[in-house]
Protein backbone atom coordinates (compact mmCIF):
# COMPACT_ATOMS: atom_id res chain seq x y z
CA UNK A 1 0.00 0.00 0.00
CA UNK A 2 1.21 3.51 -1.29
CA UNK A 3 2.36 5.29 2.18
CA UNK A 4 1.66 9.13 1.92
CA UNK A 5 4.11 11.51 4.35
CA UNK A 6 1.83 14.20 5.68
CA UNK A 7 3.32 17.35 8.22
CA UNK A 8 2.02 17.80 11.68
CA UNK A 9 1.74 22.16 11.87
CA UNK A 10 4.49 21.47 14.25
CA UNK A 11 6.92 19.95 11.96
CA UNK A 12 6.28 22.15 9.24
CA UNK A 13 7.13 24.34 11.54
CA UNK A 14 10.72 22.80 12.79
CA UNK A 15 11.35 22.25 8.95
CA UNK A 16 11.18 26.10 8.46
CA UNK A 17 12.91 26.48 11.80
CA UNK A 18 14.96 30.08 10.87
CA UNK A 19 18.44 27.04 10.60
CA UNK A 20 17.03 25.21 8.28
CA UNK A 21 15.18 27.37 6.36
CA UNK A 22 18.41 29.71 6.08
CA UNK A 23 20.59 25.79 5.04
CA UNK A 24 17.30 25.77 1.96
CA UNK A 25 17.55 29.24 0.80
CA UNK A 26 21.25 29.85 1.16
CA UNK A 27 23.29 26.74 1.28
CA UNK A 28 26.93 26.19 1.82
CA UNK A 29 29.19 26.55 -0.85
CA UNK A 30 32.32 25.12 -0.61
CA UNK A 31 35.50 27.09 -0.84
CA UNK A 32 37.41 24.97 -2.98
CA UNK A 33 35.03 23.48 -5.60
CA UNK A 34 32.12 26.15 -5.27
CA UNK A 35 29.61 22.86 -4.95
CA UNK A 36 26.87 24.27 -2.85
CA UNK A 37 25.40 21.59 -0.14
CA UNK A 38 23.18 21.74 2.83
CA UNK A 39 25.50 19.95 5.34
CA UNK A 40 28.65 19.16 6.45
CA UNK A 41 32.29 19.63 7.62
CA UNK A 42 32.34 23.49 7.76
CA UNK A 43 33.51 25.94 4.65
CA UNK A 44 34.37 22.59 2.67
CA UNK A 45 31.99 20.02 0.59
CA UNK A 46 31.84 16.25 2.06
CA UNK A 47 34.21 15.55 -1.18
CA UNK A 48 36.44 18.07 -0.79
CA UNK A 49 37.45 17.26 3.12
CA UNK A 50 37.30 13.41 1.35
CA UNK A 51 40.34 14.15 -1.09
CA UNK A 52 42.26 15.96 2.04
CA UNK A 53 44.85 12.52 2.07
CA UNK A 54 47.43 12.28 4.75
CA UNK A 55 50.96 11.76 3.47
CA UNK A 56 51.51 7.92 2.06
CA UNK A 57 54.90 6.13 3.64
CA UNK A 58 57.50 5.63 3.13
CA UNK A 59 58.99 8.69 4.83
CA UNK A 60 62.30 9.81 6.84
CA UNK A 61 61.76 8.71 10.42
CA UNK A 62 63.13 11.76 11.55
CA UNK A 63 62.51 14.74 9.24
CA UNK A 64 59.40 12.67 7.62
CA UNK A 65 60.36 13.76 4.67
CA UNK A 66 58.35 11.52 1.97
CA UNK A 67 60.40 9.19 0.22
CA UNK A 68 60.14 8.68 -3.75
CA UNK A 69 59.68 4.79 -3.54
CA UNK A 70 58.14 2.35 -1.26
CA UNK A 71 60.72 0.31 -1.34
CA UNK A 72 63.01 2.64 0.19
CA UNK A 73 62.30 1.48 4.10
CA UNK A 74 62.01 -1.99 3.59
CA UNK A 75 65.50 -2.97 3.98
CA UNK A 76 66.30 -0.46 6.62
CA UNK A 77 63.41 0.49 8.73
CA UNK A 78 65.75 3.29 10.64
CA UNK A 79 67.21 4.69 7.45
CA UNK A 80 67.20 8.65 7.41
CA UNK A 81 67.17 10.60 5.02
CA UNK A 82 70.22 12.09 3.01
CA UNK A 83 69.73 15.48 4.69
CA UNK A 84 68.75 13.99 8.06
CA UNK A 85 72.89 12.10 8.00
CA UNK A 86 74.29 15.05 6.61
CA UNK A 87 72.99 17.46 8.78
CA UNK A 88 71.25 16.30 11.52
CA UNK A 89 67.86 18.63 12.13
CA UNK A 90 66.91 19.89 15.73
CA UNK A 91 64.23 18.01 16.09
CA UNK A 92 64.09 14.64 17.00
CA UNK A 93 60.99 13.89 14.83
CA UNK A 94 58.80 15.85 12.29
CA UNK A 95 55.57 14.92 11.26
CA UNK A 96 52.87 16.53 9.05
CA UNK A 97 49.65 15.43 8.24
CA UNK A 98 49.86 15.96 4.56
CA UNK A 99 50.82 18.12 1.11
CA UNK A 100 50.52 21.76 1.69
CA UNK A 101 48.04 22.24 -1.70
CA UNK A 102 44.34 21.35 -2.48
CA UNK A 103 41.56 21.77 -0.11
CA UNK A 104 44.25 21.23 2.86
CA UNK A 105 45.76 24.03 1.57
CA UNK A 106 42.59 26.13 1.37
CA UNK A 107 41.38 25.04 4.67
CA UNK A 108 44.51 26.53 6.29
CA UNK A 109 44.51 29.44 4.85
CA UNK A 110 40.60 29.79 5.67
CA UNK A 111 41.89 29.10 9.50
CA UNK A 112 44.88 31.90 9.19
CA UNK A 113 43.87 34.49 6.83
CA UNK A 114 40.11 34.47 6.57
CA UNK A 115 39.06 33.97 10.43
CA UNK A 116 37.67 30.38 10.45
CA UNK A 117 38.25 29.24 13.57
CA UNK A 118 36.27 26.21 13.42
CA UNK A 119 38.08 24.68 10.95
CA UNK A 120 40.60 24.76 13.88
CA UNK A 121 38.83 21.32 15.01
CA UNK A 122 38.43 18.76 11.82
CA UNK A 123 42.24 19.96 10.97
CA UNK A 124 43.39 19.10 14.38
CA UNK A 125 41.57 16.14 14.13
CA UNK A 126 43.57 15.11 10.88
CA UNK A 127 46.92 15.94 12.78
CA UNK A 128 46.06 13.76 15.49
CA UNK A 129 46.42 10.72 13.38
CA UNK A 130 50.02 11.54 13.52
CA UNK A 131 50.20 11.35 17.14
CA UNK A 132 51.35 7.86 17.33
CA UNK A 133 54.25 8.42 15.49
CA UNK A 134 56.19 10.10 17.84
CA UNK A 135 57.67 8.54 21.06
CA UNK A 136 55.93 9.75 24.43
CA UNK A 137 55.82 13.51 25.17
CA UNK A 138 55.26 15.50 28.13
CA UNK A 139 53.71 18.74 26.78
CA UNK A 140 52.35 20.49 23.78
CA UNK A 141 53.28 23.70 22.72
CA UNK A 142 52.87 25.97 19.58
CA UNK A 143 54.75 28.42 17.96
CA UNK A 144 53.60 31.62 19.15
CA UNK A 145 52.84 34.99 17.02
CA UNK A 146 54.57 38.57 18.25
CA UNK A 147 52.22 40.16 20.60
CA UNK A 148 51.54 42.55 17.35
CA UNK A 149 50.58 39.88 15.37
CA UNK A 150 48.40 38.50 17.52
CA UNK A 151 46.37 41.72 18.87
CA UNK A 152 45.94 42.34 14.51
CA UNK A 153 44.72 39.14 13.76
CA UNK A 154 43.07 38.32 16.98
CA UNK A 155 44.16 34.61 17.18
CA UNK A 156 47.15 32.34 17.30
CA UNK A 157 45.85 29.54 14.49
CA UNK A 158 48.66 27.22 15.83
CA UNK A 159 48.04 27.50 19.34
CA UNK A 160 44.22 26.53 18.52
CA UNK A 161 45.21 23.69 16.71
CA UNK A 162 47.86 22.69 19.49
CA UNK A 163 44.60 23.22 22.09
CA UNK A 164 42.23 20.34 20.26
CA UNK A 165 45.55 18.00 19.68
CA UNK A 166 46.50 18.77 23.81
CA UNK A 167 42.67 17.86 24.69
CA UNK A 168 42.32 14.94 22.48
CA UNK A 169 45.78 13.46 23.58
CA UNK A 170 45.34 14.29 27.25
CA UNK A 171 48.64 16.42 27.21
CA UNK A 172 49.29 19.46 29.04
CA UNK A 173 49.58 22.91 26.56
CA UNK A 174 52.39 25.20 27.15
CA UNK A 175 50.73 28.32 26.37
CA UNK A 176 53.15 30.79 27.92
CA UNK A 177 56.74 29.17 28.33
CA UNK A 178 58.01 30.34 24.47
CA UNK A 179 57.63 33.63 23.33
CA UNK A 180 58.44 35.74 20.18
CA UNK A 181 60.42 38.50 21.32
CA UNK A 182 61.45 39.97 17.92
CA UNK A 183 59.30 41.41 15.64
CA UNK A 184 59.59 40.17 12.33
CA UNK A 185 58.64 40.46 8.43
CA UNK A 186 56.24 37.53 7.09
CA UNK A 187 58.54 34.82 5.88
CA UNK A 188 56.50 34.76 2.30
CA UNK A 189 58.44 35.69 -0.36
CA UNK A 190 61.75 34.96 1.32
CA UNK A 191 64.84 32.75 0.27
CA UNK A 192 65.83 29.74 2.24
CA UNK A 193 68.46 32.15 3.69
CA UNK A 194 66.73 35.04 3.99
CA UNK A 195 63.90 33.18 6.13
CA UNK A 196 66.74 32.24 8.78
CA UNK A 197 67.87 35.49 9.06
CA UNK A 198 64.17 37.19 9.36
CA UNK A 199 64.17 34.89 12.61
CA UNK A 200 67.15 34.41 14.21
CA UNK A 201 66.88 35.48 17.64
CA UNK A 202 63.08 36.26 17.37
CA UNK A 203 61.88 33.25 19.94
CA UNK A 204 62.42 32.91 23.81
CA UNK A 205 61.78 30.54 26.53
CA UNK A 206 60.25 32.86 29.22
CA UNK A 207 59.71 30.03 31.46
CA UNK A 208 62.74 27.76 31.27
CA UNK A 209 61.78 25.59 34.01
CA UNK A 210 58.82 24.39 32.38
CA UNK A 211 60.87 22.84 29.64
CA UNK A 212 63.86 22.06 31.29
CA UNK A 213 63.98 17.44 30.83
CA UNK A 214 60.76 17.73 29.24
CA UNK A 215 59.57 16.17 25.76
CA UNK A 216 58.25 18.43 24.21
CA UNK A 217 55.99 18.53 20.86
CA UNK A 218 55.87 22.26 18.96
CA UNK A 219 52.39 22.33 16.59
CA UNK A 220 52.78 24.40 13.58
CA UNK A 221 50.06 24.81 10.74
CA UNK A 222 52.35 24.59 8.03
CA UNK A 223 56.47 23.51 7.62
CA UNK A 224 57.56 25.99 4.33
CA UNK A 225 61.57 25.95 4.73
CA UNK A 226 61.43 24.81 8.91
CA UNK A 227 63.15 28.49 9.17
CA UNK A 228 60.74 29.39 11.74
CA UNK A 229 60.44 25.94 14.02
CA UNK A 230 64.06 25.61 13.77
CA UNK A 231 64.41 28.91 16.10
CA UNK A 232 62.26 27.79 18.51
CA UNK A 233 63.48 24.25 18.44
CA UNK A 234 67.09 25.91 19.22
CA UNK A 235 65.60 27.86 22.12
CA UNK A 236 63.44 24.82 23.55
CA UNK A 237 67.00 22.92 23.85
CA UNK A 238 68.97 25.36 24.75
CA UNK A 239 66.57 25.73 28.21
CA UNK A 240 66.97 21.93 28.59
CA UNK A 241 64.41 20.18 26.60
CA UNK A 242 65.44 16.39 26.51
CA UNK A 243 63.49 15.63 23.10
CA UNK A 244 62.09 18.48 20.73
CA UNK A 245 59.67 17.01 18.19
CA UNK A 246 57.42 18.97 15.62
CA UNK A 247 53.61 18.22 14.34
CA UNK A 248 52.10 20.38 11.49
CA UNK A 249 49.02 20.13 9.35
CA UNK A 250 50.95 20.44 5.85
CA UNK A 251 54.51 20.40 4.40
CA UNK A 252 55.84 22.06 1.39
CA UNK A 253 59.37 20.68 1.44
ZN1 LIG B 1 34.30 21.08 -2.51
ZN1 LIG C 1 65.22 13.05 7.13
Amino acid sequence: MEQTTTHSPSSIFHLLSSRNLLRLLFPGRCRVCQTGYPDGAPFLCPACWGVMAPFPPPWCPQCGRPFASPETLTASPDHRCGPCRADPPLFDTVRAYGPYEGPLKEALHLLKYSHKMALAVPLAERMAVRMAEFPPVDALLAVPLHPRRLRRRGFNQSLLLAHVLSRQAGLSLLVDALQRVRWTRPQIGLDDQERKRNVRGAFAVIQPETIAEKRVLLVDDVLTTGATADACARVLRKAGAESVHLLTAARSC
